[in-house]
Order: C-alpha cells, then sequence, then structure tokens
C-alpha cells in the first residue's frame, strides 16, 4: 500500500534495485516508507531459500525496526534462540571441534557474547518473508536478470537477459558478492577489485531435524542438550558452527574447511560426491558426532570469498549496497546486519533527494558515512576467522584467551549508534544542496521573528 508520503511526491526519481537479497529488500521497504519510487529486479523466479540459517545481532535488529517499525516483533515470531534457560545473551559456545571437543584436554565449554546481544538466527527464508510482507508486488519483477547498466544524461539504461531495457534515475546494485553492477563501480577505475578473493575456505551446509540433532550429539557433562544452543567448534583446519533456528525445530550447521590451494573450480559451489565430504572432513580427526550431523548436509562445497577493498561503493548513478560492496566472511555474523545499516542510510538519504541532480550527492555521502564501518567488518570478519582456526597472533589455541577476545571483539559492531549515522548523513547532505534542516528557519525569519 502506498504511504501518504509516497502519494504526495510526484516523480521525478525512479530507482532501479537489483537484487532480491536481504540487502535489496530492506532498501526497499526503506524506500517504500521514504514515498521514493523503485522497481526491484531479481534474476530468479522466486525468493531463493539457499543458506539457511541467518543470526541478527542488536545492530541489525535496530536499523531494520528503523527501517520497517514493527519489525523486531515480526522477527521475534520466526527467530530462536538457545533453548537453555538463561543464555538469552550467549553468542556461542566455545568448544573444539576435536574428538571429544576439547574435554580430554580439560577444556569445559564456555559462552562469550555480551549484555547487549541477543542471541536469535532465523531460517532465511522466513526472514525474508516478514521483510518482504509489506513490499507492493507491482514493484517487484522476478526473472529479470541484469546484464548490462548504461549511464546515460538522464539516469541509467537497464539492459535484461531476456531483450528488455528499462530506464530510472539511478541504480542500486544489491546483486550480491558474484553481483556484476561491481563492475560497473570499479571496473574503469579499479578492475583488478571487480572481483572478490577467495579467502581459503569453503563450507558445506545442512539443516537437521532438532531431535535428530539432539540424538547425536547427546548431552554435555553438565546435561545440557549440545544441539539446543548455539556452539562454535573451533579448529586449525574445519570449524563447525551450530544454532537452532525454525523455531528450534531444526539445528543449522556450517562446516567450514581450511583449503590452502586456489579456488579453480569454474562456479563457487562445486558438487561432489557425499562419501568425498564425509572423507574431506572426517579426516581431519573431527569429533564424530559432528560428522554424523554433516550426513545431513547437500554434499556442495561453497567457496568462501571477500571484498577486502573497496575504494568507492558509487560511481555516477550507480550505487552498491550489501555484498556487492562489501561480502565478508561470515565469522562475525555480522553481513546481513551490513547490508540492513546500508539500506536504513540510504534510503533516508534518497527520501531527502527532491531532484534528480542530487543523486550523486546522496551516493557520496552513503559511501562517506557507510564504506569505513563495513569494511572494517570485512577486515576483521578475517580476523575471527583466524581467531576460530586458532592461528590467531598472540592467541593461537589458548581457548581462555579466544573466549576473552570474543567477549570484546564484536561490541563495536553491536553497540554502535546507527541514529547518530543517520543524523550525519542527512546534515551533511543537507549542507551540500543547500537544502534546510527541519525545525530550522531561515536566518531572515529569525530575525524577524526577534524584532516583533
Ligand atoms: C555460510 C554463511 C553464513 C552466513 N551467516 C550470516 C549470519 O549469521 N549473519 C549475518 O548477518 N550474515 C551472515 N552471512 C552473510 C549474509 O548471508 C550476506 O551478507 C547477505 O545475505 C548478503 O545479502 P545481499 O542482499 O547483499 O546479497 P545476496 O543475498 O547474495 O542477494 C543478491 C541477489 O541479487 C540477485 N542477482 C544477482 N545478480 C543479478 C542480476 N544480474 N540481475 C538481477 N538480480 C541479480 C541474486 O539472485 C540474489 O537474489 C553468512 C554468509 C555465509 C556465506
Amino acid at each position: 500500500m502506498a504511504t501518504q508520503t509516497q502519494q504526495n511526491k510526484q516523480p521525478p526519481l525512479q530507482v532501479a534495485i537489483i537484487g532480491a537479497g536481504i540487502g535489496g529488500l530492506a532498501l526497499a521497504v526503506g524506500l517504500l516508507h521514504q514515498g521514493v519510487p523503485f522497481t526491484l529486479y531479481e534474476a530468479a523466479k522466486c525468493f531463493s531459500t539457499v543458506g539457511a540459517g541467518v543470526g541478527l545481532g542488536p545492530n541489525a535488529l535496530r536499523a531494520m525496526e528503523e527501517i520497517q517499525p514493527g519489525f523486531r516483533k515480526l522477527y521475534g515470531s520466526i527467530s530462536s534462540g538457545n533453548v537453555t534457560p538463561g543464555k538469552d545473551h550467549a553468542m556461542m559456545d566455545a568448544l573444539l571441534v576435536e574428538e571429544g571437543f576439547g574435554e580430554k584436554r580439560g577444556w569445559k565449554p564456555v559462552s562469550y557474547g555480551a549484555a547487549c546481544y541477543e542471541r536469535t538466527s532465523a531460517h532465511r527464508k522466513d526472514l525474508l518473508d516478514i521483510i518482504t510482507g509489506s513490499i507492493p508486488k507491482e514493484n517487484l519483477r522476478f526473472g529479470k536478470r541484469v546484464t548490462t547498466l548504461s549511464q546515460t544524461d538522464r539516469g541509467v539504461v537497464i539492459a535484461f537477459e531476456d531483450g528488455e531495457f528499462a530506464e530510472a534515475s539511478c541504480a542500486v546494485g544489491s546483486d550480491g558478492v558474484k553481483g556484476m553492477s561491481r563492475g560497473v563501480v570499479l571496473g574503469e577505475r579499479w578492475p583488478e577489485l571487480v572481483n572478490a578473493t577467495y579467502t581459503g575456505r569453503y563450507v558445506y551446509r545442512a539443516v537437521i531435524p532438532m531431535q535428530k540433532a539432539m540424538k547425536i550429539m547427546s548431552k554435555d557433562l553438565d546435561g545440557h542438550e549440545r544441539a539446543g544452543d548455539a556452539k562454535m567448534f573451533m579448529g586449525d583446519q574445519c570449524i563447525i558452527v551450530t544454532f537452532p533456528i525454525s523455531k528450534g525445530k531444526e539445528c543449522n550447521m556450517v562446516c567450514f574447511k581450511m583449503d590452502d590451494k586456489p579456488w579453480m573450480y569454474h562456479e563457487w559451489t562445486k558438487p561432489v560426491t557425499k562419501d568425498l565430504m564425509l572423507s574431506d572432513i572426517s579426516e581431519l580427526g573431527v569429533d564424530r558426532r559432528l560428522v554424523k550431523l554433516l550426513e545431513f548436509a547437500n554434499p556442495v562445497q561453497w567457496a568462501l570469498h571477500d571484498h577486502l577493498a573497496t575504494p568507492t561503493y558509487f560511481s555516477g548513478r550507480v550505487c552498491l549496497l550489501g555484498d556487492s560492496a562489501h561480502a565478508t566472511l561470515p565469522h562475525q555474523a555480522a553481513g546481513a546486519g551490513q547490508c540492513i545499516e546500508d539500506a536504513l542510510v540510504l534510503s533516508r538519504l534518497l527520501g531527502l533527494v527532491s531532484s534528480p541532480n542530487q543523486l550523486e550527492t546522496a551516493f557520496s555521502v552513503y559511501d562517506g558515512i557507510r564504506r569505513p564501518r563495513a569494511q572494517r567488518v570485512v577486515r576483521t570478519s578475517r580476523e575471527a576467522g583466524d581467531i576460530c582456526a586458532l592461528k590467531a597472533p598472540g592467541i593461537g589455541d589458548d581457548m581462555d584467551k579466544i573466549v576473552a577476545n570474543q567477549c570484546q571483539r564484536y561490541l563495536w559492531i553491536w553497540e554502535h549508534d546507527l541514529l547518530d549515522d543517520v543524523v550525519r548523513a542527512e546534515s551533511e547532505f543537507r549542507s551540500r544542496t543547500g537544502k534546510e534542516t527541519p525545525g530550522q528557519q531561515p536566518t531572515g525569519s529569525l530575525v524577524l521573528a526577534v524584532a516583533v
């Protein structure tokens, strides 16, 4: 349903969003609330459910609530926390991936997290459903793969694989880590930075019925269900993360395998046989119960890439958002949160644009506010990956030091003042475009008021 603002606003502006992942959808909801006309083009014929579980930190939830008031409540209806009472603020329990989870060498699982953090994760499909709920169908176009984006005097011309064309005032490329829009923004000036970098690890992913996962994992020495609470099993060759999704009915598993060779397969997902997958992990000395959980995985190696360096998030009227700008390793569970933060800041800025010639200013302000923070997430996620692989300098396999580090390392991500970002973005945009700040009267009227 169109908002009041949308009905009042006469479009000089038409935004094309490319890609309906978490980033593109969050932006669409934001633009809807700001009354900015948009069309979202998605290559797939329907929403992709690939990816299974996703956990959102407090910053991500605050950003989404700012974009779509009431989101937190909806999210609460689809997300799952730890099952053990009193572990609401525990992000993960730290264990070792080796046979016996480290218990044989005296390690007892310890939780890490923070008071500001609440443990929740959701099935990606459920998350996309609640974000999409308010977007009118006519703004969404599925089965529209963008092949080229060209900039003209009037904006952008978008060409699709099916031979169709569309015009818009600008385009936001939220087309993911392999998206084509990154080439449009960086290709001319930084061709070497267009493609994402292989991070030297791939994952297998599984969703396991929780009852089966609990049976396989059994209870720990304190009598708690091992599969019920979120767990990080660390090791130098393999890291396994498990956490509950689907209101606790399913257990999500991500199994990382370190790989010192370049990724040579032509696709980023490589199907293998089930036997190869299981031996790939079991030969590393991984606990047999975890290998049993892995039997539920799709035998597919999913190569992880990131964008460690992105010198700008925009070029002219084309702007990057989400993984196309800052794809990251998932070791801080922060990638989706950064997509939503992008969407919050960009939607507020585009809501202030009153003519297309202000678009580049909006993109430049967005770039200045969002890029330093999002790129820091990319860099520190690599560090977090090293910590979980027991090879961070000065920490190594000292589990006490690892837990101490994990208790501190996310605070700057989770506690960040997002409203300050929005205020700074809006005020910078206003000062660069000569727009007044609301509530601020022109100097002339002030003088007159004082004189009267
Ligand atoms: C194993 C793993 C675990 C993760 N866990 C977490 C977590 O717990 N918490 C967290 O915050 N983050 C997590 N992340 C990161 C998070 O999933 C991503 O940051 C986020 O989903 C990216 O969203 P996006 O919208 O930018 O891109 P995507 O989700 O990749 O969406 C891009 C969309 O664009 C479409 N598209 C691509 N090309 C075109 C084209 N040419 N034309 C039209 N459409 C196109 C695609 O079909 C797709 O729908 C994880 C990532 C991985 C790999």
